[in-house]
């Protein structure tokens, strides 16, 4: 089994020049939420003059309805961030509905430069303000994921020391993430890197790999994590979301592409292609303009065996 986080309702609205409305984002996260998806991340509390696409991010929550195996995730930049999310989802009242979201995902980045030029923050600094937030998200019952930006590679920095990347990674499993996923930002990494990198990295927490298909590489370095024992991978639906660095470039992998290239290889996911598929038809007809998924274009593989 392979399990699959869609982080398109945050990671790729974020990076989508239009704004999508609230009622279009909660339709595409139901949607998402009945494809058998297990993991799903729909949203961040950042600041909304920092991130005004998903300024709405407590509406949606409160009101789209996610069944209850599904987790939902959202993504908390730092202590107010972490304060924000608490407010909401206390403001629920206890035994109501169910908790708005069981996990969060706490970022920073594996460069200097990155880390200061996205957070303002020394990686130390990001460290020492990510151990607080993870010991008050834990005894509030949360379960955290550590994301490390650009483990492969840094656009200011070039080389990132695979050493830097796995001892970031240990203080925050010993801060208490149950999970750390490794980001490659700007769709540097290869395939022959990615493979010794999962090879060597040897942490008691599950191992995640978020690429992105800025090279076209994303698929091949799925298939060298694989190999080298990873079960657990962050994609977006409909190949949603770009990154600010290189300008123009995409972002993450398509879901639909990496649903499709598993099955076919024997994986199992739980994810109906067919309804991700309906999923990332509807949000280029919200957006008005084709995506780069493959398996949207092409279809599913047939093989006329029924
Ligand atoms: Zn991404």
């Amino acid at each position: 089994m392979v399990s699959i986080r869609e982080v398109g309702p945050r990671d790729g609205f974020q990076n989508e020049p239009e704004v999508i409305s609230t009622d279009d984002k909660v339709r595409l996260v139901e949607m998402l939420g009945r494809t058998g998806l297990r993991r799903l991340e729909v949203t961040s509390f950042v600041r909304p003059d920092v991130i005004p696409q998903l300024a709405d991010g407590a509406e949606v929550l409160r009101r789209a309805d996610i069944p209850d195996e599904v987790s939902v995730t959202v993504l908390i930049p730092n202590e107010r961030g972490l304060d924000n999310a608490l407010r909401l989802r206390e403001a629920e009242g206890p035994g109501e509905r169910r908790d708005l979201f069981q996990e969060v995902n706490l970022f920073l980045s594996a460069s200097e430069t990155h880390n200061r030029k996205n957070i303002n923050r020394s990686i130390e600094e990001s460290l020492s303000g990510l151990e607080r937030v993870v010991a008050r998200a834990r005894g509030e019952g949360l379960r955290c994921e550590g994301v490390i930006s650009v483990a492969f590679g840094c656009p200011y920095e070039g080389d990132v020391p695979r050493e830097r990347v796995i001892s970031i990674a240990r203080r925050l499993v010993e801060a208490g993430c149950e999970e750390i996923a490794f980001g490659d930002t700007t769709g540097m990494a290869n395939p022959a890197q990615v493979r010794e990198f999962f090879e060597e990295a040897d942490l008691p927490a599950e191992l995640t790999a978020h690429f992105h298909n800025t090279r076209g590489q994303g698929l091949a370095n799925v298939l060298a994590a694989l190999d080298a024992g990873v079960r657990s991978f962050e994609s977006s639906f409909g190949e949603l979301g770009g990154c600010p660095v290189p300008k123009g470039a995409t972002g993450n992998i398509a879901s639909e592409d990496l649903v499709s290239m598993l099955h076919e290889m024997g994986y199992e996911t739980g994810i109906d292609l067919e309804r991700l598929l309906a999923c990332a038809c509807e949000v280029q007809s919200v957006l008005g303009r084709p995506l780069g998924s493959h398996v949207l274009t092409a279809g599913p593989v047939d093989w006329r065996r029924d």
